[in-house]
Parts: C-alpha cells; structure tokens; sequence
C-alpha cells in the first residue's frame, strides 16, 4: 500500500496517540507514538527525501511527539505528587490541632463546673449554721463534682470520732457502708485508696481525721479528683464538727452527760405532736433525790457530783433507749416516755426507784445509800400541752416528798 496522504495523516496522529494513550500509562503512550512516527516515516521515506514540505512534516510531528511525551511526564512527575501529599499531611495535622482544641474546651468547661462546685462547698461549710440543710445542699455539689450519684462525705463524730454519714449525692447513692469497706482497707485509710470498685479519700487537718469522701471509681476523674476536693473541703469541714460540738454541749449536761432542761423540754413538746397527730400516749417523770442536800454536807460536793452522775447512768439504764433522760436541775430528773401506758409507766418508776435505793454509792471508804421520790404524769389523761404535763409531774413529786420520800406518785391519784 502506497498511498502518502494516509500516512501523512497517520505521522501527524502520532503525537496525538502519544498524548491521549500516555495520559493512562506514559510509556505505552510513547511506544504506541513513536511506533506510528517511524512506520509513517519509512513509508514516506521516499517523499521526505525529495522534497521540503514532507521533511518539514516529519520534524513538526516528531516536534510533537517528544512534546506529549514531555507533558505526560510532568502530570504524574514527583514534584507533585510531594506537593499534594504536603497538602493532605497539613490538612490531617489542622484537623487534629482542631479535635484538640475541642477538647480542651471541653476539659476547661469540666474543670470549671468542678471549680465551680467546690467553691461552694466550701462556702456553704464556712457559713453554716443550719446543719441539716447544709448537709442536703452539699450532697448537690458532691454529685455536680463527681458527677455521678453515688457520692458521700462522711463526718467524724465530735466525741467518738465514729464516722457517720454526713451529705450525699441527692438521688440516693447505693454505695456499701463504712465497716464493710473498712474490714477491706483495714480501717480509716491514711490516703486515697481503690477498695472495691470505689475511691476512698480521706479528709483531714493538721493530722486529724475529720472525715471520708468516698464515690465509685471511674466517675469524675476518680482518685485525684477525689483527693482535691477532700483536702479543699478539710477546713470548712472542721468548722462545722466544731460547729456541732458546740451544740451539743449546749443541749447536754457536762457532768451527767444527760440532755439539759431546755432540750428535755423540747423533747416534751416534740413528744406530744407526735403522740397528738398518731393518737398515742406518752409519759413524763420528775425524779429528785431525797436529802440531797445532807448528803453534800456531809461527804462534801464531790461526793456529791459522783453520786449525781451515778444516778444519771442508774435511770438512763432503767429505761429504753428511746427514753430520754435529762437532768432538770441541781438534783432533779426528768424522764421524756414515748408511747408509754399509764400502768407501765408506773411500773417503770417503781423499779427504777427500787434500784436507787439497793445501790451502795462508794467513794474511797465512804458509802451511802439514798433514795429518790418520783412524781408522774400522762398524755393526754393528765394534760394535752408541755406545761400541763410538767406542772402534773412536779405536783406528783411535790406530794411524794409530802407523804414521806422514797415514793412513786401518780398525778392522777392525788
Ligand atoms: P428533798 O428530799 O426535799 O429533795 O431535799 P434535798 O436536800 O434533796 O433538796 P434541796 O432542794 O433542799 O437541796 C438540793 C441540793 O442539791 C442543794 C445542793 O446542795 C445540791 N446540788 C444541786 N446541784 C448540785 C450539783 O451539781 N452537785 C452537787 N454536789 N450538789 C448539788
Ligand atoms: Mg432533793
Ligand atoms: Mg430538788
């Protein structure tokens, strides 16, 4: 086949296939070109020899072919490839910095809600003078600080340094109680420990132990966590058992440890609204020593005091533990009875005079015996208020001391 103007128009295909068939695989592109060109070339060999304008022809079309070549070349060269490759790394290392960002945000927002929570448990330890309510509130900021439910503080009692359970979270924490996790730890833990699934950090003063943040590990960062809000709290915390100390001594009797007369009297009145609203009775005793005075003139008021206090832990045992004993002057008692009948409450008095007279009070080679005169009264049979019911014991006792001491009487039988 000899036919010029079909190979001429193949010589200028070339590039083109070169171009195209290279923009998939390079090197077949140039093969396939380059192939095209020679072919051409030869068959056309004749006619580029004679004359110019086919000569001119072949060194356009190889002018072409290496250009194509050279532009396929440059599409997939390295240069580039490192370029887009920089791009995706920059973009993966914003898209990090900015996850962190995030997080950081959201960790300053926590740190803040927990800054936030122990700032106002300390505020609301240091101001307090309603401890019950104060203790409700705390539970709220235990739980927005751990945040969780199942949270305590627990506060060392003022006298037997007993740990009792003194706020938690507001829903009701379902953690295990303190001699449970102590049998674990061994007792009250000198640092923050893990004992069963919880974080037990322990709060203290200078040394002292004042109490127990105690809440499940794994929730609101655990043992650290736990261990800042227990020493942040430590001193506020102190303020309140002092707090509490002092109130206890002014509701109780330094030297029989009874309940002094103005808190036995509100034990009367919150007695009687309960006996009221559940339709029950109760009772109400005024013991007194009889010839007390004597006794103190003669052995002295040492003496005395110990004889006093012996008493007290006398009657207190006489009675249940829901009794309250309390001392209503120098040589006086009064006992609170809830949900006493009239008939054992008499009974009861019988006794516990009885037991005062067969005790032998002794101090060094002194010993005495003494009796005590009991006057009782009962709600509602002998008076529906406080004052009714007192006045009815003291009248009692009066009549006693009247008809010869060491005797039980009964307001309704004078
Ligand atoms: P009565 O049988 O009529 O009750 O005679 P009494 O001597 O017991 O009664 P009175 O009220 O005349 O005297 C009470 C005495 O109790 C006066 C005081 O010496 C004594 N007393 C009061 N408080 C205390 C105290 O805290 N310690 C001591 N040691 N004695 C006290
Ligand atoms: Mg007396
Ligand atoms: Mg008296």
């Amino acid at each position: 086949m000899n036919r010029p103007e079909l190979w001429i128009a193949a010589a200028a295909a070339a590039p083109l296939l070169s171009y195209f068939l290279g923009r998939l695989n390079r090197w077949a592109g140039l093969l396939a070109g380059a192939a095209l060109f020679i072919l051409s070339s030869l068959m056309l060999s004749r006619e580029i020899s004679a004359g110019a304008p086919y000569a001119a022809l072949a060194l356009w079309t190889a002018a072409a072919l290496a250009h194509s070549v050279y532009l396929n070349g440059r599409a997939g060269s390295a240069p580039d490839r490192t370029r887009l490759e920089g791009a995706l790394g920059r973009a993966a290392a914003l898209e990090k910095e900015l996850s962190d960002i995030k997080a950081e945000t959201r960790q300053n927002a926590a740190g803040e809600k927990k800054s936030l929570a122990v700032y106002s448990a300390v505020k609301l330890l240091s101001e307090t003078v309603e401890i019950q309510s104060a203790a409700k509130q705390l539970g709220k900021y235990l739980a927005d600080y751990f945040e969780t439910d199942e949270a305590a503080l627990y506060m060392a009692e003022g006298s037997s340094g007993e740990l009792e359970l003194f706020a938690q979270a507001p829903k009701g924490a379902s953690l295990p109680g303190l001699p449970e996790l102590f049998a674990k730890t061994g007792g009250f833990p000198g640092q923050v420990t893990e004992v069963s699934g919880l974080v037990l950090a322990p709060v203290a003063a200078g040394g002292e132990p004042l109490g127990l943040v105690v809440l499940r590990a794994g929730t609101g960062g655990g043992a650290e966590s736990a261990a800042r809000f227990a020493s942040e709290i430590a001193y506020a915390l102190k303020r309140v058992m002092l707090f509490r100390q002092v109130e206890w001594l002014s509701l109780t009797d330094g030297l029989t440890g009874l309940w002094r007369r103005n808190a036995l009297d509100e034990k009367v009145r919150e007695e009687i609204r309960r006996a009221s609203a559940f339709k029950t009775t109760m009772g109400f005793m005024i013991a007194d020593i009889d010839h007390f005075k004597r006794l103190n003139d003669t052995y002295g008021h040492q003496f005395g005091d110990a004889v006093l206090r012996r008493v007290a832990q006398l009657l207190k045992a006489g009675v249940y533990e829901t009794d309250f004993v309390g001392r209503y002057g120098g040589e006086e008692f009064g006992i609170v009875l809830p949900r006493a009948d009239s008939a054992g409450l008499l009974r009861k008095a019988e006794t516990m005079r009885a037991r005062i007279e067969a005790e032998t009070f002794s101090q060094g080679l002194e010993k005495v015996r003494l009796t005590i005169s009991i006057g009782i009264a009962h709600f509602p049979r002998d008076g529906r208020t406080p004052e009714e019911l007192i006045a009815g014991a003291d009248k009692a006792l009066y009549a006693a001391k009247e008809s010869g001491r060491n005797k039980v009487v009964d307001f309704v039988a004078i």
